[in-house]
């Protein structure tokens, strides 16, 4: 719509597409179709689409779209700084300070961990080429689809009758390790057994990982049910990164499907890959990563293995409690124990012809995943559908008008 201005302090964004090997294809992926709601965007039909940014990250910052031109989003925050809030702006030096993502994931992702922040710090010291940045990187998953991925250490009964009953990854961790963590006669033998296992050599663990896959395939062949030993995940993974070392992580790290709407929080030193699905992801503004398998990438073996948290934990304990809005009955919060962002999933019924955001005292990001609807004032509209992305300035608040149907908006925003 034309106008000469705008009185909607609420303003739109472009966001950017990655489209790293591992994404789902074309319209499979929720990110492409997010992605179509923008005119400029133009589909690839056997092209993956992984990621869909939202944020002033520089690999992929969003653009400020007002008045029929585009601007960079940092930009705009720069020259308008109080939308971020009073203490938003102060503490996090004027800068947005999450990164929120949508991902379409149809190959596994790095086993990886991220660094707490005084670790971050010395880790850009010493290898400022590996280490890009020294902020920490927490992060968040809300699954949009069932939503694949290891996350944590499983519980030590688990861990120890797998190296008991599969002699092809005891052979890779070594008799002293495997004695040390069957036995229990170590308090640190699971430490010692995982970074056995992920130092061993790249021959090793391709001849371990062969005879296990043949002596699994035999198995199966003979009718014999190997569903108890994760034969399935066993057998994706090799078929997409054969022979890595992170094949055999699935003995040490839980598998987890999470459903729509179910969490996970990855915090520092975490071991965690997402393997398949579509998701909402949200992190701190930052790049670290440190990378041990399951990746053409840089591998960091020896920081991950050193940095890593062994506790273990189960299935459950791995899936991040959210809570409802205790004032809001459509609002569900997923709010981890950091500053730098807070996630709520906002669902509408098809039985509102309208809904108020709250106000926050910090700035925030919409994207709309269903349904359609409008922003107006008596200058300008702007129309929601599948894929638009709104940025709420602080200690606003927003009058959605909605179409006859359900609406889901998730609301990613730094509170402190
Ligand atoms: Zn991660």
């Amino acid at each position: 719509m034309n106008c000469f201005f705008t009185l909607l302090p609420v303003v739109e964004l472009k966001c950017a597409v990655q489209c790293y090997a591992w994404g789902k294809i074309g319209l499979n992926s929720t990110v492409a179709q997010l992605a179509l709601t923008s005119p400029s965007f133009h589909l690839e039909e056997d092209k993956p689409y992984s990621e869909f940014w939202m944020g002033t990250h520089p690999n992929g910052p969003s653009k400020v779209l007002k008045e029929g031109k585009e601007s960079l989003l940092s930009d705009w925050i720069e020259s308008n700084k109080d939308v971020l809030g009073n203490k938003v702006k102060e503490i996090f030096g004027g800068k947005l300070p999450f990164l929120f993502k949508v991902l379409s994931v149809n190959k596994a992702l790095s086993i990886q961990a991220h660094p707490n922040k005084p670790h971050a710090e010395l880790l850009h010291d010493k290898r400022p080429d590996v280490y890009k940045d020294p902020n920490h990187k927490p992060e968040m998953a809300i699954a949009l689809t069932p939503f694949e991925g290891l996350c944590g250490f499983r519980p030590l009964d688990e861990i120890q009758k797998f190296v008991k009953t599969i002699p092809e990854l005891s052979a890779v961790i070594g008799q002293e390790a495997t004695t040390a963590l069957v036995t229990g006669s170590d308090p640190h033998a699971l430490k010692k057994a995982f970074t056995a296992l992920m130092t061993s050599s790249q021959d090793a663990v391709s001849e371990q990982l062969g005879k296990l896959l043949l002596r699994l395939q035999e198995k199966k062949t003979s009718g014999h049910d190997i569903s108890n030993q994760s034969s399935e995940l066993l057998f994706r993974l090799n078929s997409q990164f054969p022979g890595d070392v992170g094949c055999f992580c699935i003995y040490f790290l839980n598998h987890i499907v999470l459903q729509p709407g179910q969490a996970m929080f990855l915090g520092p030193n975490l071991p965690h890959a997402y393997l398949a699905g579509d998701c909402m992801e949200c992190m701190a503004c930052s790049d670290n990563v440190v990378r041990a398998g399951l990746t053409p990438k840089f591998k960091d073996v020896e920081t991950l293995c050193e940095m890593l948290e062994y506790n273990c934990g189960s299935k459950e304990e791995n899936i991040f409690p959210c809570h409802q809005d205790p004032s809001d009955s459509h609002v569900t919060i997923y709010d981890p124990p950091v500053s730098d962002f807070t996630v709520s999933r906002i669902k509408i019924p098809a039985s509102c012809p309208s809904y108020k955001f709250k106000a926050l005292s910090g700035p925030s990001i919409c994207v709309v995943i269903s349904g359609s609807g409008a922003v107006e004032d008596t200058a300008s509209k702007i129309c929601l559908n599948r894929g638009t992305v709104l940025f709420i300035p602080a200690n606003t608040t927003l009058d959605v008008t909605c179409k006859e149907e359900d609406m889901e908006i998730y609301r990613a925003y730094c509170v402190l």
